[in-house]
């Protein structure tokens, strides 16, 4: 394919029901109709919706598209997808191309077998889909098919929420509300919506997939249960940003043309900071649009990789002792008339929207950090969090010099003055003078101001986004709303807006951090300062029913309480389910393949000292050997046979989050003990009769 400039301009957004393509097919009321109602101002209707599907479908067949469906975010945490052909009946045998404005608004998938978390019972099937406007359609190929998907939410029969993207809807609309009433009340009377926006750094790791189809740990787990260390890991920090590697950047390239097809603005590509790990952002969107995008670039990697003999690990941990792959999760907020509100402009102390903006969100996360982190919380990352390779599970917020010496300010009264960047002298006449930053870089900070925005960094590789968004607009959008209240009674309102400021500095200055957050002492300094540091995914699930949380969820009508509590029976069920196959899939590997392995080369190696003892020689070497391998099987079968009724304890436990801690407290250090003896082994057992691809070939080899 020509990539030159012209042919990615045309490429891009080519199999997009767009903006563009609505104006130039649509009549001219129906788009104008249709543009309102994705505005807000209007809700679509019928007569609208069915000259849109009739023109979405037109422009779908002419792109080769035979189906269309309703694309949706179960609590899977992936996308759902059922195909329906445009093929309609005709009296004379012959079928017609249709689909209807009723078939483009609801669709009706069996919902049974979606998790639920108690919501509905699996004979109570009926869920519907229903199409999100503001999320443009696109035609997918998927080998030689071509649908037109159709980006939808999904709910029960009652109306309750069963996906991702609804809570994340509502949490925009909330936020937006409340965000307009600060501007209004400090004086803006143009802007009419405030969005929340989101750029989304994607890692993962890839590696060739004749590794990949000799681990089921990879191919059922997503991570590796076995694997001694490779003799060269991360130490020599060369593969950061390296020179991208032949494969790999083809690779890239057909990530890129496909992403960039469907309107993904894939934009950034580099080598991460483990051999095998890699990253992809885009240029940042709307939060609902970049959830599905980063939905479609998660599946898009992992397809891509396949066509090149490679397999794509979206895992948040595939290989012990080198780092995890996370999501910085780049958040901000804009007004549609163009206002980043987390642009704090060249003198910060004396823009008010900026230093509002900027209290709300740092009162936010301080006071509900506990959600924050439960957004975040899943099997995967339990392995990076806090093991200094990803912030810990502290949420701390990073100012940065500029904007803490600001609040700093704040806290003791007013702010008077910005300090400023500067330029920096490189000291070669020949090099340019480059503009320096008023603040440097923090990357291992969990909850980071970089320059216009934050980056949340706990969110894992594997995740939806839709959770740490919906949360972050959630938790905003209640402190903007208290600040409303306070600046719409004000009768001075600049006053009414620095007090306010000056009472967050004073109450909130805990949550800044601007330290190393990976060394030990930053863990107990928090503790000091009374931040919590929940370092499991179960212990965090547990605080997600708390008061506070049920509250400010339900105030800003995000989720109710019944839905917000079959959410967290899900994720504790996914959390039991996925150490069940890690446990399950650890038990086969080591009975099926290390021990018949192990007890071969014992056997040989016995053979070996007879043979040699019998030949008047000392066999001491081999001796020493068969012994530590001996012992170390013993181990190693103990291990198992402790798992094995370790897990078979932990799955008679009824109720959801009583199986989870069931698991986590009586499972996972069972797995610890079994993988330890099991990697000593690999450490000693001839190489020719390991029957696992090892660290070092699966990381290093391309
Ligand atoms: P860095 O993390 O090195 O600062 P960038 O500035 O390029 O890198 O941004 C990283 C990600 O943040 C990109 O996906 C980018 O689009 C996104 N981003 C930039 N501005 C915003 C914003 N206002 N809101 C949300 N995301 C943003
Ligand atoms: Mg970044």
């Amino acid at each position: 394919m020509n990539s030159g400039s012209g042919s990615v301009s045309e490429m891009f957004g080519s199999n997009v029901f767009s903006d563009a393509v609505m104006r130039e097919r649509l009549p001219k009321d129906v788009y104008k109709a249709f543009k309102k109602a994705v505005q807000g101002h209007e809700p679509l209707s019928l007569a609208t919706a069915n000259v849109v599907a009739n023109a979405m479908k037109d422009w779908a067949i002419g792109k080769g598209a035979t189906h269309f469906c309703h694309w949706f975010q179960p609590m899977t945490g992936l996308t759902a997808e059922k195909h329906d052909a445009f093929i309609n009946p005709t009296p004379e045998g012959r079928v017609i191309m249709e689909f209807s404005g009723k078939e483009l608004i609801q669709g009706e998938p069996d919902a049974s077998s979606f998790p639920s978390g108690g919501l509905r019972a699996t004979f109570e099937a009926r869920g519907y889909t229903a199409w999100d406007i503001t999320s443009p359609a696109f035609v997918k190929e998927d080998g030689k098919n071509i649908a037109l998907f159709i980006p939808s939410a999904f709910c029960s029969y009652t109306g309750e929420a069963l996906d991702k993207k609804t809570p994340l809807l509502r949490s925009m609309d909330a936020l937006s509300r409340q965000a307009l009433r600060v501007l209004r009340a400090l004086g803006n009377t143009t802007s009419t919506r405030v969005t929340a926006t989101a750029g989304p750094e994607q890692e993962y790791f890839v590696i060739d997939e004749k590794f990949y189809a000799k681990r089921l740990d990879l191919m059922l787990a997503g991570r590796t249960l076995f694997g001694a260390p490779s003799p060269r890991g991360q130490e020599l920090e060369d593969h950061y940003f390296g020179s991208l590697h032949e494969r790999i950047a083809s690779f890239m390239n057909e990530v890129n043309t496909t992403l960039w097809k469907l309107g993904v603005s894939a934009k950034t590509q580099h080598n991460e900071v483990s051999p095998a790990q890699y990253e992809l952002a885009p240029i940042f969107s709307t939060v609902n649009v970049a959830t599905d995008h980063n939905q479609l670039t998660m599946e898009t990697l992992v397809k891509v990789a396949r066509r090149h003999g490679f397999v794509c690990l979206l895992h948040e941990k595939p290989f012990t002792g080198v780092n995890g792959s996370g999501k910085h999760n780049n958040w901000s907020m804009a007004t549609d008339d163009g206002i980043n509100l987390l642009d704090p402009g060249s003198t910060p102390h004396e823009n008010m929207q900026f230093l509002v903006v900027l209290c709300a969100i740092i009162r936010a996360v301080d006071k509900y950090a506990k959600l924050l982190r439960a957004s975040v919380a899943n099997p995967g990352n339990d392995h990076r969090l806090g093991a200094n390779e990803a912030p810990p599970a502290i949420v701390s917020v990073f100012l940065g010099d500029q904007l803490t010496d600001i609040f700093e300010q704040l806290a003791k009264g007013s702010a008077k003055s910005s300090k400023a960047g500067g330029e920096l002298m490189l000291g070669v006449l020949t090099l340019p003078q480059l503009p320096k930053d008023s603040t440097d870089r923090n990357r291992t900070s969990p909850f980071a101001f970089t320059g216009n925005k934050f980056e949340f960094r706990m969110v894992g590789s594997s995740q939806s986004i839709a959770g740490s968004n919906f949360v972050l607009n959630t938790i905003v959008a209640e402190i903007l709303r208290e600040i409303a209240d306070e600046l719409e009674k004000a009768k001075d309102v600049k006053a009414s807006a620095a007090k306010i400021c000056s009472r967050i500095a004073k109450e909130h200055g805990r949550v800044v951090y601007n330290g190393d957050n990976y060394v030990e002492e930053w863990v107990k300094e928090a503790a000091k300062r009374g931040l919590p540091n929940i370092r499991s995914t179960v212990e965090s699930l547990k605080t997600i029913m708390d008061k506070e949380n049920v509250e400010v969820l339900q105030k800003h009508r995000v989720l109710s309480r019944g839905e917000l509590h079959a959410r967290t029976d899900i994720l504790f069920e996914i959390y039991a389910k996925s150490i069940n196959i890690e446990a399950l899939t650890m038990l086969s590997m080591a009975r099926r393949q290390i021990v018949p392995a192990v007890a071969a080369f014992a056997g040989s190696l016995a053979e070996s000292v007879n043979e040699v003892d019998e030949a008047g020689v000392s066999a001491k070497s081999q001796k020493a050997l068969l012994k530590k391998t001996c012992d170390l099987l013993d181990q190693l079968n103990d291990g198992i046979e402790k798992l094995d009724k370790a897990v078979a304890k932990a799955k008679a436990v009824d109720g959801a989050e009583k199986k989870a801690d069931a698991y986590f407290k009586g499972v996972v250090p069972v797995m610890h003990e079994v993988r330890e003896a099991a990697d000593e082994l690999e450490k000693i057992v001839d190489a020719r009769c390991w029957p696992l691809p090892s660290y070092a070939e699966m990381l290093f080899v391309k």
